[in-house]
């Protein structure tokens, strides 16, 4: 059933009713279940630019893209170009090929605290990486996390993880057992006090975990005050701050949202947009740290696909083209725009609404209050969430099937593009 009337999704429901038999719940991942929004996800076809379109011809402005990754718009003729001319040299070496070290050069520049980089297949096996680097080199073990922070699905950390598990109203997962959350600790974001406690109260601990810009319950912005307390309490008690920037990096600036905030990391974790659309993640550090990953030191963590020529070249070209156009004002004037058109439309209607923002990501919230935390972002209202995304796709704006999920720029959007997304939000609204 689909609540959409006026839209022509014949092919979509008919792929959707074939996809059911063969994948769970007719998806690769669940928060394209559509689950939180009712009715039937919509099939692909093919996508350009700034625009994704589906299998019955439908045309959207596209905020989703591929849930961050794709930063400079779909199908970016350098990236396309230096993909192709890669994947015509061979698909897979087993063994490292130049352009594993043009990326790492890229990347560790773009970064202060890295020195070297090791890259991996997805933002979950790069946090789950240094979830291991942090305990080999700190030789503790317990690690702090904030809920509401996702960081991938690894056991150890799907422990009030955000947007996915929120959406399905999941506590935590079947098949996580006690043994691998045990050191697991659980502080609130934007909360010092409760990391303070934490801290007071266990010895052991290796790191601490977190969204730099929090982009997995909805996005949330930390107080400087958060951040400079969490520098001085990583540097007092030798705890490592891991800066999960799989979502923020390159995305609210060339490099990591750690500059913007000011924010200590000793260990960054990568994914999204590193690959450009390919399955890519990252992380890195100083050296003393990485030395400790194999083959120089005793942390084991391998790859077959690690460092893949063709999901490097996308990645490459893809940082390539953001380094040249630097569109991080654009975003932010984008951004800004889009904020307060849609704060201006809520009010006329009376409708409450928060629209939180950073660089390339925003959210509109249907809440009264301030979000901060992941307990303010569940209190919004996810009922009326579900009429307004089904309105938005028919006005041709594809976003995120849930409250918790950052809308993300690109490049390709304009004014004339704002302005329909404006049109189509006055009239979800
Ligand atoms: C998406 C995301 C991950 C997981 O990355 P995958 O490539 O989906 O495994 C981890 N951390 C954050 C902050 C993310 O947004």
């Amino acid at each position: 059933m689909n609540k959409v009337f006026k839209m022509n999704l014949e092919q979509s429901n008919k792929l959707y009713n074939r996809s059911l038999k063969y994948l769970v719940g007719g998806v690769n991942s669940p928060v394209r279940a559509f689950k939180s929004v009712g009715g039937n996800p919509l099939f692909i076809s093919h996508a350009k630019g700034s625009h994704i379109y589906d299998v019955d011809g439908n045309e959207y402005i596209d905020y989703v893209l591929s849930y961050g990754p794709m930063i400079i718009g779909h199908v970016h003729p350098h990236v396309q170009e230096t993909v192709v001319k890669t994947l015509e040299k061979g698909y897979s070496f087993g063994a490292t090929a130049e352009l594993e070290v043009m990326l790492a050069e890229k990347v560790c520049a773009a970064f202060e605290n890295m020195d070297k980089v090791r890259f991996v297949n997805s933002g979950t096996e790069a946090v789950m990486s240094a979830i291991r680097l942090a305990r080999a080199y700190t030789k503790k073990n317990k690690i702090i996390k904030f809920a509401g922070c996702y960081h991938g699905h690894s056991d150890a950390l799907l422990v009030a993880a955000g947007s996915g598990l929120a959406t399905l109203s999941m506590p935590g997962s079947g098949g996580v057992t006690e043994g691998s959350v045990k050191n697991t600790l659980v502080a609130n974001y934007n909360d010092l006090a409760s990391v303070e406690q934490l801290v007071a109260d266990h010895e052991d601990i290796a790191a601490i975990f977190l969204e730099p810009i929090a982009g997995n319950m909805g996005v949330v912005l930390p107080t400087d005050e958060f951040i400079q307390g969490l520098n001085r309490i990583g540097k007092e008690h030798g705890i490592l701050i891991v800066a999960d920037e799989v979502m923020t990096g390159f995305r609210s600036c060339y490099g990591g949202a750690q500059r913007l905030l000011g924010l200590h990391s000793d260990i960054t974790c990568l994914g999204k947009v590193v690959g450009g659309g390919f399955p890519v993640g990252a992380y890195g550090a100083r050296e003393e740290i990485m030395n400790c990953v194999a083959p120089l030191g005793d942390m084991y963590q391998a790859g077959t696909l690690s460092g893949n020529p063709v999901a490097m070249a996308g990645g490459m070209a893809t940082l390539e083209v953001l380094e040249k156009e630097n569109p991080y004002d654009f975003f932010d004037d984008y951004a800004k725009k889009m904020q307060e058109g849609m704060l201006s439309i809520a009010n006329e209607k009376g409708v409450p609404l928060n629209v939180n923002r950073f660089g390339s990501m925003i959210n509109p919230f249907f809440s009264e209050k301030e979000i901060l935390n992941y307990e303010d972002a569940k209190s919004c209202d996810t009922e009326k969430f579900a009429d307004f995304f089904w309105k938005l796709l028919e006005g041709g704006i594809y976003i995120p099937p849930s409250q918790f999920e950052a809308w993300f720029l690109n490049t390709q959007l304009n004014d004339s593009k704002l302005n329909q997304t404006l049109e189509a939000f006055s009239k979800a609204v």
